[in-house]
Parts: structure tokens; sequence; C-alpha cells
């Protein structure tokens, strides 16, 4: 199988660096799943080619409502993650993609200056935002940021966000989002009381195991 088996368009498939070579198997299922517009509840441990699968679907996505000019100048798809060295990785990996793209992305997250990480999202305002719960939520209440228009969500780690006790603020930033939207959770593990939060935040979610 080749990334062009995985109805990429033709703009994203030559934004793909050339160390990618074929989509992993996360990849495989995931990318398509999200380009039909499901929601999706990955089993995926690191190291799997998760944050590409996520990262392609989503500027795919992006890329495509691009045209609208009005959709340009809005915050769109956000991706939570439990950790500031996470939302750095994730940043770095999506980075050049969104760059080619012409998609404008930011990390917010805490331990780094509140009032410069306002600065940087007033002079660039991101379609994508890649954030850590507090901050994110931080940036919410004090109305530094909309996240009204948001239409695609991703949750990465999941199983460390809940254990971490991110999940007050988790539900918080949902309520503030679109109750129509596209909903992903990765996940290495899908425990008891996890499981319950997915079904209700995603009750129709496509399961992806690999
Ligand atoms: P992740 O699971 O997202 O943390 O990715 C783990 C590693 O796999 C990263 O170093 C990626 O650069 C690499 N990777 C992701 N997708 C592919 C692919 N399709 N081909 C080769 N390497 C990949």
């Amino acid at each position: 199988m080749s990334f062009r088996d995985l109805s990429l368009s033709p703009a994203v498939l030559a934004a793909l660096p050339s160390q990618y070579h074929a989509p992993t198997p996360i990849q495989q299922q995931a990318i398509p799943a999200m380009l039909r517009g499901q929601d999706v509840l990955a089993l995926a441990q690191t190291g799997s080619g998760k944050t590409l699968a996520f990262g392609l679907g989503l500027l795919q996505q992006l890329a495509l409502s691009s045209e609208d000019a009005i959709s340009l100048a809005k915050l769109t798809a956000v991706v939570i993650v439990p950790t500031r060295e996470l939302a750095a990785q994730i940043n770095d990996v999506l980075a050049p993609l969104s760059k080619a793209l012409n998609i404008a992305q930011a990390m917010v997250c805490g331990g780094i200056g509140l009032n410069e990480q306002v600065a940087m999202l007033e002079q660039a305002p991101p379609r994508l935002l890649i954030a850590t719960p507090g901050r994110l939520l931080d940036l919410i209440t004090q109305r530094l940021i909309s996240v009204n228009q948001v239409k695609h969500l991703v949750l990465d780690e999941a199983d460390r966000l809940l254990e971490m006790g991110f999940w007050p603020d988790l539900q918080r930033i949902v309520q503030a989002m679109p109750a129509q939207q596209q909903r992903l959770l990765f996940s290495a593990t899908l425990a008891g009381e996890l499981a319950e939060k997915v079904s209700l935040l995603m009750p129709n979610a496509q399961r992806i195991e690999v």
C-alpha cells in the first residue's frame, strides 16, 4: 500500500516528506476513516505513526476548506496532548507539512509565558492548534482564544490525559466547542473509566486497533 491509495489530495501528497515511503497500519486505517468524516477511536502505541495518521487527516481537511476564504482566519482543528514535550514533538512533525500547505499552525502549553503566547496567537492566528489542556482552558476562559468554530478535535494519549487528572479541563474545553465536530481519540489502553468517558464523547466512533 502507498500513501496514494489513501484518498489524499495531490497537494498533501506533494507536501509529504520523502522519508515516509509507505503508510503504517494506523495510517492505512485512520486516514480514510477521517476523510469520510467519521469519529475515530484508535488504540495505538507511540511509534505506530499515529502523529502522521491524524496529522495528514487533519491537514487534508484544512487544505480543502482553505478554498473558502472566510474559514482561513478561524481556528478549525485542535490537538490536545498531556505534556509540553509531546506538544512540541507533534508541532515539529506537522510544521513542515502545514507550511507546505499554507496552513497556520501554533502550539500553546504551560511553562511558556502566557503573554508571549497571546502575542503569537494575535500575530498569526492559527487554524491548527496543538495544546496542553490547562493552558488551552485558561486561554478560552479568559477569552483570549475562540474555539467555537473548531470542527476537528484530536485527543492524543487519552489514557495519560485521564491519569494526569485533565478530564475535568477537557470536558470544559469540549463544552466550549461545537457539538457537531469530528472527534479522534488515540490511546495506548482503554480501561474501564476511560472506556466509559469515550463512549459518551464519541458514541459512534470507528474503532481501530493496531
Ligand atoms: P509516532 O507514532 O507518531 O510517534 O511516530 C513514530 C515515528 O515513526 C516517528 O519518528 C515518525 O517519523 C515515524 N513515521 C511515522 N509514519 C511513518 C511512515 N509512514 N514511514 C516511516 N516512518 C514513519
